[in-house]
This record gives C-alpha cells, structure tokens and sequence, in this order.
C-alpha cells in the first residue's frame, strides 16, 4: 500500500487535479490512499474570512466565501460535467451553508477561539477531497471519499493538535483497510483531523503531510509520498537560490533536521510516524509525472558535497536575557528555563553562559508575558526580523574545519552573525542573521557548498524562472496571513 498526499498547488485547479489522477492511475498496482490538501490559497482565504466575521465585516467574509464557491463549483464542473456535479453539488452545496452559518455565528459571538478556527479551516480539505475523489472516480478510478475526522483521532489542542496512535490504528483499520483490501482507493482530507468525541482539530499549518504519515503508519504502508510543487528536498529552496538541486536520497535525521529549520517541503512532524516504523517517504513533483524526487530513509549513503542542505527559517526573534546585578548567579539559569517552561516556550537554538542566555523562538509564538516574567530576573532585549540559516549534513560529524569555513563564507558574504549553535547531534551548525540578509547569504553559501553538478539533473535553474515567472519568486511574497496560533507567518498557503 502507498500514501499518496497531493498539497494546495496539486490540486489547485482542474488541470492540476487531472495531472493527479494520472499519477494515482499509474499507482493502482500498489493499492493507493489519497490524501489531499485544500486547492491552492484557499486556507489563507478561510483564515481571513473568519478573521472578517469576528471582526463585524461579515459581508466581506461571505463575499469571499461566494468566490470559493464559485471556483469549487466551476473546478468540479470543469472535472466532472454538469452530470458528474450533478452527483456531488448535494453535499458541496451543505458544505458552503454550513460554513455559511458558522460565518455568521462568528460575527454574533465576535470571538476566533482556537476550537472554532479548526472547524472553519477545515471546510477548505472537506471540500477539496470530495472534489478530488469524485474527479479521479469519472477517469475510472474505484475511490471513496472518506472522512478523515473518523479515521485520524487526535488529542485536543486545537490548531496543532497531535495524534493518538492507538486510537487512530484501530479507526483505519475499520474506515480504511477493509476498502484497500477490496482494491478500493479512499480520498480523505489532510490536515483535519478529530478528536475522540469528535470534534474537528487540524494538525497545524501545512499539516497535510503530517496526515499522510499519520495514516501511513496507521495502515502499516509500504511507502509514502508527498506530491508537491517542486522536485523532491532540495539543497536549498529554490525559490531563494535558483542553483538549488534534487536531493536525490537522505536520511530520516537529515530529512528532519531540514523540515523542522525552516524547508516547508515537509512539515516537520511528517516523520516522526515514519521513523517509528521505518515507511521510506518520497517528496515528488506532481508537475512532472516521471519526477525521480527524494527518497527519505533510515539511512542515506554519504554525497559529494559537505553538506546535504541549507535552509532559512524566517520569522524569528531573538532573546537576550542577561543576569540582573544583585541575582543569585547559580539560581539564574535555573529560573530562566523555569520561565520558559511556564510559557511551555519552544526554543529553536540556544547560547548559554553562567550570567547570560541567548534563545531564538518564532516571533508569533512568542508571549510577551514571558518577557514581562523574565524582566523580573534580567535584562532582556527582543529583536524581531531575525532567521535561522541551518546547514544540515551527517557527514560533519567529527570532520575539523567546517564551522570555520561556513562562516568565512559568511564573512565573504559582509553578512553578520548574531549568534551560533552547533547541535551535540553535531549533524547541523546554526546560526542566526538578519531577515533582510537571507537571500544573499543563502546563495552565497550555495555557491560556496555545492559545487558538485548532477549530471543527469541539471540545477532547478529552469524550474526557479518557471516560479518566478508565474509570480511566485523572492522572498517578498511572505505575508502575514494568521493571527492563530500555530499557523506559520511566513507561508504560502494552500
Ligand atoms: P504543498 O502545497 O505541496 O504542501 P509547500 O508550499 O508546503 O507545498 O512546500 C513546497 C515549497 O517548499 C516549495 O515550493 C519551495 O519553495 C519550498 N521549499 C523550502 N525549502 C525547500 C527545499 N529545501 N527543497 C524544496 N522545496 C523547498
Ligand atoms: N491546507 C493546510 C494549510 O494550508 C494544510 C496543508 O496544505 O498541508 O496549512
Ligand atoms: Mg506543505
């Protein structure tokens, strides 16, 4: 058995989503699971809607919510012909009247709470997954949408929420192994999820692959792949430097290390239910059938190149906490991890001496509470619009010299480093620079790190023009989409 997960961009129209049923029909033979995201953008839209309802402007949000309608209407039309609709339009139809009315609910109770954001957020994957199920089903495909609030059972920390294993290997086995049994193909949603009562959670923001895994150890399969818009884990998003190439194979911890610094091809949690149980992942370009990608293993074998990938995780701020005179010195470290404990704070990289701490955190997550709290203990200054530049190789370990010359580079660079961390996993050396010095940085490193051509790939020079070409290049394109916790800030939205 195979997870097939689609993202936002695979199936953002109706082309796309034909490119989709080609790709599962070529999988028939290893008995598919289709997991899909929200078309394209429609989360963010959803995310803004709501944000308009609670906020009084309750007109604009169901303005908004007419164009989903429209563009979900005419996609499935496009797919299926007016009598394919004809079929699902029912349910499509008490979708948008249920959101409908949990729009103007929001604007009577004027209150986003997480819970309540889950429930709108998860419109955009109900409907895509029926969409797709259907449209995969008129190109001769036996699938079956199924609800994946009735197979992924979650605990209930609303915008990313975590699985319960048990529970959820029991509900596949009742929901989805006996249609894979029967060579049947079940379409479900990503991202949402529900607890066990039923109440719909998500998994956090690009958490679809996350519910790939997910079901993907669930169901014991043998492989899974997450189809997406570029060509497999690359040695740096090339959206930031067009010289970035496929990363043919890579281990679990190097795929992992990539996901959680900052390389949004994967979300960081996807895996954790992978590596328990050993399932191979594939990261795919849906735009190109034949897309050898990345192949994600226990092990990888070594590359040419010192390291495997340099990623940038943007959004970041940056704490000094320095001992106040007068402090117990010995007690200081004690009462600032204390502090950050309280908070439940998730650090990213931290530099520690007897009377200072340095950490980074991504600055949405950040309470100000936990400043007010430490201002009692230290003096503490905050910078925003900070990045982590992580690169990432198994190959370090134990090799003298590379620190140095990672940051000779970066000195060529005329970047400046506000502080450094190399893990005792010693498969990574971090450190932090301005937002704005990004680009050059990463491609300046590029150049320095990978000079070793694939032959039989050419660099993702060609593909970089193709996004640049359809609007989607830079780093400019980042916006701030979400006020809810757990949503990246800086993201492209599906
Ligand atoms: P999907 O909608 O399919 O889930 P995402 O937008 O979440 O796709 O992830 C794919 C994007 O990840 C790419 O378009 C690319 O810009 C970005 N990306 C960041 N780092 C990397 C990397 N190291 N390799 C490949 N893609 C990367
Ligand atoms: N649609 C969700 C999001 O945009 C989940 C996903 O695409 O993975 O975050
Ligand atoms: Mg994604």
């Amino acid at each position: 058995m195979v997870i097939m997960k689609f993202g936002g961009t695979s199936v953002q129209d109706a082309a796309a989503i034909g490119r989709v049923a080609e790709i599962v029909s070529s999988r028939r033979e290893q008995h598919p699971v289709v997991v899909v995201s929200a078309f394209a953008k429609v989360t963010d839209q959803l995310v803004l809607m709501g944000q308009q309802a609670t906020s009084g402007d309750v007109k604009a949000s169901l303005q908004l919510l007419e164009l989903l309608r429209v563009r979900h209407l005419d996609t499935a039309r496009e797919l299926l012909g007016a009598e394919g609709l004809a079929r699902i339009a029912g349910k499509l139809q008490a979708t948008f009247e249920q959101a409908e009315a949990f729009l103007k609910g929001l604007a009577a109770i004027r209150e986003l709470s997480p819970r309540s954001s889950d429930r709108m957020l998860s419109f955009g994957e109900l409907l895509s997954s029926e969409i797709v199920a259907a449209a995969l089903a008129v190109r001769g495909l036996d699938t079956v949408w199924v609800d994946s609030r009735k197979c992924i059972v979650t605990d209930a920390k609303h915008t990313r929420a975590l699985p319960l294993a048990d529970a959820t290997r029991e509900r596949a086995q009742v929901h989805l192994a006996p249609l894979v049994k029967k060579s049947r193909i079940p379409v479900l949603g990503g991202f949402i999820a529900a607890t066990q009562e039923g109440t719909t959670t998500t998994v956090g923001g690009g958490g679809s692959d996350f519910s790939a895994a997910i079901v993907g150890a669930a169901l014991d399969a043998e492989s899974i792949e997450i189809w997406t818009d570029v060509e497999g884990m690359m040695t740096t998003d090339p959206r930031l430097c067009p010289d970035a190439r496929t990363i043919r194979h890579i281990s679990f911890n190097e795929a992992a290390e990539l996901a959680y610094f900052g390389a949004k091809v994967l979300h960081p949690a996807t895996l954790l239910p992978a590596i328990q149980q050993d399932i191979p992942v594939y990261v795919l370009n849906s735009g190109n059938v034949k897309s050898k990608g990345t192949r994600i293993t226990a092990q990888a074998p070594h590359g040419r190149d010192t390291f495997r990938a340099i990623t940038a995780k943007t959004g970041v701020s940056l704490v000094n906490v320095v001992a106040s005179r007068g402090v117990m010195v010995h007690g200081f470290l004690r009462s600032v991890f204390e502090a950050l404990d309280r908070y439940a704070a998730s650090v990213d990289l931290v530099a520690i001496s007897e009377v200072s701490m340095s950490f980074t955190m991504d600055s949405k997550r950040l309470p100000a509470a936990l400043l007010a709290d430490l201002e009692r203990i230290a003096d503490v200054t905050c910078e925003g619009q900070q990045a982590i530049i992580c690169l990432v190789g198994e190959d370090i370990h134990g090799k003298p010299g590379i620190a140095a010359s990672v940051f000779e580079a970066v000195a060529n660079a005329q970047v400046n480093i506000r502080m450094i961390s190399q893990g005792a996993s010693e498969i990574n050396i971090s450190f932090v620079i301005q937002e704005s010095d990004v680009p050059h940085a990463v491609r300046h490193l590029h150049a320095r790190f990978f000079t070793h051509v694939d032959a039989a790939k050419p660099t993702a020079k060609k593909h970089a023009a193709q996004l640049i070409a359809n609007g989607h290049g830079g780093t400019g394109r980042t916006r701030r989409v979400s006020s809810v916790p757990g949503r990246n800030k800086t993201r492209k939205g599906n």
